[in-house]
């Protein structure tokens, strides 16, 4: 019989069971079994006094960050072209650094710094995109499968509206899907493949629903982009202008939430649109760096919550720049407040637990039982070091604030992904 693996860890815990509080325990324990959290304890129940301690002393232990929205072959354009809007941001910066990933080394140069990029800021999983290439995507899946770091990779989908160079033709764009799809699915709990359209302005009606139809035959995940700038909005009416909304589009294809979808921006969505979400239980993920760099626009994620939308948090790489979800939930927070201002505080703007709550447990709950150390859950965790206290007197809710609003990555000490302490990625592959 295989013997149980049980850690004990004690340190200041946090976590977020519901958007409106903050679980805390001072100097508390999180017992885990067999990498899943048994629960949180102020003292350590009799039948575990004989399992050693590992005594992180004043430091927080948190749920990791759980990125819903990264584009892999972007990240070494961050910081670069965010002075004009997202069609132009396409295709005179974007698309010819995309392109470029049909050379695996130059792939796997960028993936190597990526990886351990998505380490550094405790993202622990993510909702990946790659480009057009199978090959890359395969590679992609590999280097992640490789580090130990949880994620959804997809091959993007783009048939139409893109440059030559970057068009597929829509029976090998279908085929090389499904080609991942079989050779992928099912082979880790971490890292599964997941289609990705681009969105529907670079997709043909054939190619949607052949990917639909993929989505349905593999029971597998969708991810794409939804209402996010207003060039893009005229297009998708003047391409359909027979549907309602732009998520009607996908969800007459079948990739709007017949399985688990994930629909990143949304700062266009009408409350039709909204309210076809929330009953297919489609994620609605926020990007506000990103929003910001582009000028597209304000989320009112505060609507998408208090409707029972799904909702997660990600950097969008690259129209945002900064990885680290720290930065985006503060940017979340800030542009909340920006949106209940123009609202004439009809919505109210994010509070600081929510924030924290879509980053970890809302977001991971399209990944599992992730994002809290509610019984039952992965124990996947960050050790934080927060270094404000040197000069001054604070209690834990300050500190957990000034956290969210001053934290980097410099902060985290130790990184936990279903149970295993993640060491940083080496050169992979
Ligand atoms: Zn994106």
């Amino acid at each position: 019989m295989k013997r149980e693996k049980i850690d004990i860890y004690k340190g200041h815990i946090v976590f977020t069971k519901t958007k409106d509080h903050f679980t805390i325990l001072e100097n508390g324990y999180v017992i885990v079994k067999d990498g899943k959290v048994v629960d949180t304890y102020t003292s350590i129940p009799e039948a575990y006094q004989y399992v050693p301690v590992t005594d992180y002393g004043d430091k927080f232990i948190m749920p990791s960050f759980n990125d819903m929205h990264i584009h892999a072959p972007q990240f070494r354009n961050r910081g670069l072209c965010l002075d004009i809007n997202l069609m132009d941001w396409l295709f005179s910066c974007t698309f010819p650094e995309e392109a470029k990933f049909s050379n695996l080394d130059y792939a796997r140069n960028v993936y190597n710094i990526l990886l351990k990029g998505l380490w550094k800021v405790g993202n622990m999983r993510s909702l990946v995109y790659n480009t057009i290439h199978k090959d890359a995507t395969k590679l992609l899946l590999n280097m992640f499968l490789e580090c130990g770091l949880g994620a959804y990779v997809g091959k993007v989908n783009m048939d139409i509206n893109a440059p030559d160079y970057l068009n597929e033709d829509t029976e090998q764009s279908l085929l090389d899907t499904e080609e991942i799809l079989m050779q992928y699915q099912g082979i880790s709990d971490l890292v599964h493949p997941i289609i990705a359209p681009r969105f529907v302005p670079s997709c043909s009606p054939k190619l949607l629903c052949g990917l639909g139809y993929l989505a349905y035959q593999y029971q597998a995940p969708v991810m794409s982009h939804l209402s996010e700038d207003i060039v893009e909005m005229k297009l998708v009416k003047s391409m359909y202008p027979q549907f309602p909304n732009y998520g009607s589009i996908y969800n007459y294809y079948g990739l709007f939430g017949q399985t688990p979808t994930v629909m990143a921006h949304c700062i266009f969505s009408s409350d039709e649109e909204i309210e076809l979400m929330r009953k297919n239980g489609v994620y609605a993920n926020h990007n506000p760096t990103s929003n910001c760099n582009l000028g597209s626009g304000m989320m009112a994620v505060k609507k998408f919550i208090n409707r029972g939308v799904p909702v997660g948090i990600g950097c969008d790489v690259s129209g945002g720049g900064d990885i680290s979800l720290i930065t985006v939930m503060s940017y979340a927070l800030s542009v909340s407040k920006m949106v209940s201002l123009y609202s004439n505080k009809q919505l109210e703007p994010l509070k600081l637990s929510e924030a924290f709550y879509i980053t970890t447990k809302g977001g991971g709950s399209f990944f599992g039982k992730i994002g809290s150390f509610e019984p039952g859950y992965e124990f996947d965790a960050l050790v934080i070091e927060d270094n404000y206290i040197k000069f001054f007197e604070y209690n834990l809710y300050e500190r957990i604030q000034q956290f969210i609003f001053l934290g980097s990555s410099e902060n985290i000490r130790e990184r936990f992904i279903s149970g295993n302490n993640i060491k940083e990625p080496m050169f992979l592959l």
